[in-house]
C-alpha cells in the first residue's frame, strides 16, 4: 500500500525524522487557513498524489507572497497531474499541501528498502539528489551508497555515520544525517514499511538535514497490525479493479494484454501468463481465485476481468484440488450468463471431479472451448482472440 507525501513525513516525524512543518488541505480556505499558521514568509503548495515527478509537471509551486496561496491552490485541486510515474491519463489531485519554504544548500537522496537478493533491509543514498535514482545509478553507479543491514544486530550508529561520510557531510551535519538515517530505519522496521525514499534529502543553509519529500510502501500483508497505517489508504489513488478485487478475497492485478486469466493459485496464475506469452499472447491480468472459491467469487472474477475494456479472451485455468472442478464449471457458466459473455472463453479444468465439471460446460449451449492441459489451452485461447479480431 502507498500512502502520500504529507502521511509519510508525519509517521517519520513520529520518529524524530527533521521534516518541514506544513499541513493538508482540501480546499483553498483551508490552504489560506494552514498557510497563515505556517506564517511564511515562503510557502511550497505540493500536489498529493500517489506518484512523483510532481515538480517538472506543475504540481509543486513556491509561493513568496500569501496572496498567492489562495488561487495557487485553487489552480492545483482539480488540476490532472501527467508525470512520468502516473502514465499517459495523470493523476487527479484532490488534495495539497502545504509547507514552508526551505533553504536548500544541497539536495541529497535517501532510500530504505528490502532486498530479495541478501534479505536485509539496504540503505542506499546519492548524492545526486532530486534526480531519479534508476537513472543515477545506469550513468553514474559510482555515486551510488549502499549500506546492507543485518537483521541481527539492526542498525547501528556507525552505519548511519558511513553513509553521513559518503554524502559528503561535515560538521553538525554528521549528527542530523545520524539521527535522520537512525529514526528513519526505526519507523521502516517497526511499521513493516517495503519502501520508504527521501529525494531529496535536503541539507539546509542552517545545516539541518531534512527530509524535503517522503515516499512509503508498506507490505500489504502486515497492514493487520497497523491499523493506523491503514486508514492512510486513499482508494482515489488505487485502481477501481483492484479494489473490488480485494473486497471480494481475489488476488488481481491489472496487465496491459488482451487475455484475461482466471486461474487458482498464485505459482499456476504466473505459469498461465508465461505460457499465453509463450504461444504469442499477451495476459490482461494475473488473478487468483483462491483455493476455496465459490460460484459467487468466481462470478465477481469474471465481472472484473470482463470489466477491463482490453480484454478480447478469457483463459480458466483450474486445478481442482481443495476446489471442485464441478464448482468451478457451474460458477463458469452461471458467470458467462450473468455478464452476458462475448468474448471467446477457453477452459482448461483438471483434477477432483473433472469429468463432471466438463460435462456441465458442455451441457450449458455456451460457447465454450474446451481444453485438455495448459499448453493446448494456450494455444486455442491466443488463436480464437485472433480470429475474433
Ligand atoms: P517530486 O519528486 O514529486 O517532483 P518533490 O517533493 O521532490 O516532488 O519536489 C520537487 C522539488 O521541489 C524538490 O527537489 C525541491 O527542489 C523543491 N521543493 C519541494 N519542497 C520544497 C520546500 N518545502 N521548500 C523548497 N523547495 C521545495
Ligand atoms: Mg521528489
Amino acid at each position: 500500500m502507498n500512502i502520500h507525501e504529507y502521511q509519510a513525513k508525519q509517521l517519520l516525524a513520529k520518529y524524530g525524522v527533521a521534516v518541514p512543518r506544513g499541513g493538508v488541505a482540501y480546499t483553498p480556505q483551508e490552504a489560506e487557513r494552514v498557510a497563515k499558521d505556517l506564517g511564511g514568509p515562503v510557502w511550497v503548495v505540493k500536489a498529493q498524489i500517489h506518484a512523483g515527478g510532481r515538480g517538472k509537471a506543475g504540481g509543486v509551486k513556491v509561493v513568496k507572497s500569501f496572496e498567492e496561496i489562495f488561487p495557487t491552490a485553487e489552480k492545483m485541486i482539480g488540476m490532472v497531474l501527467v508525470t512520468k510515474q502516473t502514465g499517459p491519463q495523470g493523476k487527479e489531485c484532490k488534495r495539497i499541501y502545504i509547507e514552508e519554504g526551505c533553504d536548500i544548500q544541497r539536495e541529497l537522496y535517501m532510500s530504505m528498502l528490502i532486498d530479495r537478493a541478501t534479505s536485509r533491509v539496504t540503505i542506499i543514498a546519492s548524492t545526486e539528489g532530486g534526480m531519479e535514482i534508476e537513472e543515477v545509478a545506469a550513468k553514474t553507479p559510482e555515486k551510488i551508497l549502499k549500506v546492507s543491514i543485518d537483521p541481527a544486530t539492526g542498525i547501528l550508529p556507525y552505519h548511519a555515520r558511513k553513509i553521513a561520510f559518503g554524502l559528503k557531510l561535515e560538521g553538525k551535519q554528521v549528527g542530523a544525517a545520524t539521527k535522520f538515517i537512525l529514526g528513519m530505519y526505526r519507523a521502516f522496521i517497526d511499521l513493516d514499511a517495503s519502501l520508504a525514499e527521501i529525494n531529496p534529502l535536503v541539507v539546509t543553509g542552517a545545516g539541518d538535514v531534512i527530509a524535503l519529500d517522503a515516499k512509503m510502501n508498506f507490505d500489504d500483508n502486515a497492514l493487520y497490525r497497523h491499523k493506523d497505517v491503514e486508514e492512510l489508504r486513499d482508494e482515489n489513488e488505487e485502481d477501481p479493479a483492484e479494489l473490488e478485487a480485494a473486497r471480494h478475497d481475489l488476488n488481481y492485478i491489472k496487465l496491459d494484454g488482451n487475455i484475461g486469466c482466471m486461474v487458482n493459485g498464485a505459482g499456476l496464475a504466473m505459469a498461465t501468463m508465461d505460457i499465453i506469452k509463450l504461444f504469442g499472447g499477451e495476459p490482461a491480468n494475473f488473478l487468483d481465485v483462491g483455493g476455496g472459491a465459490t460460484k459467487d467469487r468466481v462470478t465477481e472474477a469474471f465481472k472484473i476481468i470482463l470489466g477491463d475494456p482490453n480484454v478480447q479472451g478469457i483463459l480458466v485455468n483450474i486445478f481442482g484440488g481443495i476446489m471442485r472442478c464441478d464448482v468451478i464449471a457451474e460458477g463458469v457458466v452461471a458467470a458467462a450468463r450473468v455478464v452476458s459473455l462475448n468474448v471467446p472463453l477457453v477452459v482448461r479444468l483438471e483434477g477432483t471431479n473433472v469429468d463432471l465439471g466438463k460435462q456441465i460446460l458442455a451441457n450449458s449451449n455456451l460457447p465454450i472451448i474446451s481444453a485438455d492441459d495448459l499448453g493446448d489451452a494456450a494455444q486455442k485461447i491466443v488463436k480464437a482472440v485472433k480470429e475474433a479480431a
